[in-house]
């Protein structure tokens, strides 16, 4: 079920992409992590897109109802895919912005690194194990964890 609503700024934004992260693990019935490849890739074939692998691009993309993807290591597949699924899920294609950027990349922030679950585990793991228990690149736990201090600013600037 699409998550549209791109009027939102700030804060009242950012609880809206977590709202829609979480209701998209809820209804696929997401609860392993890290959330593995295939799961992340059924949901956007259940949108309609076909997903096709090229091992020389360097940033993924979509045409049509095509995602063109990247040959990257799991942690940054798996990152690449949920940026993607936010874009599927929140936006139109045909609008490129940087604001839609942010919103892809917080709603892959959420949907891999839920907040109650990160939260928690962010008091009792260093990053490391936080990348490893998730399955995404360090950075991102990273940005993950700043973005709970950054949620009530106007735009996001972490990344
Ligand atoms: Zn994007």
């Amino acid at each position: 079920m699409p998550c549209r609503t791109l009027v939102l700024l700030g804060g009242v934004m950012f609880k809206y992409i977590k709202k829609c992260a979480l209701k998209t693990l809820q209804s696929n019935n997401i609860s392993e992590f890290p959330i593995p490849i295939y799961a992340i890739e059924q949901i956007i074939i259940d949108h309609y897109f076909d997903i096709v692998i090229i091992p020389t691009l360097r940033k993924s993309c979509v045409f049509d109802q095509t995602l063109f993807v990247a040959n990257l290591p799991d942690t940054e597949f798996r990152i690449s895919l949920a940026h993607e699924l936010g874009h599927i899920l929140m936006h139109d294609f045909f609008i490129h912005s940087s604001r839609f950027e942010a919103q892809a990349n917080a709603f892959a922030a959420y949907f891999l690194m839920p907040p109650s679950m990160f939260e928690g585990d962010l008091k009792q793991l260093n990053e490391w194990d936080l990348a490893e228990k998730y399955g995404v690149p360090v950075e991102s736990i990273i940005k993950r964890a700043a973005l709970i201090t950054e949620l009530s600013n106007k735009e996001m600037r972490i990344f």
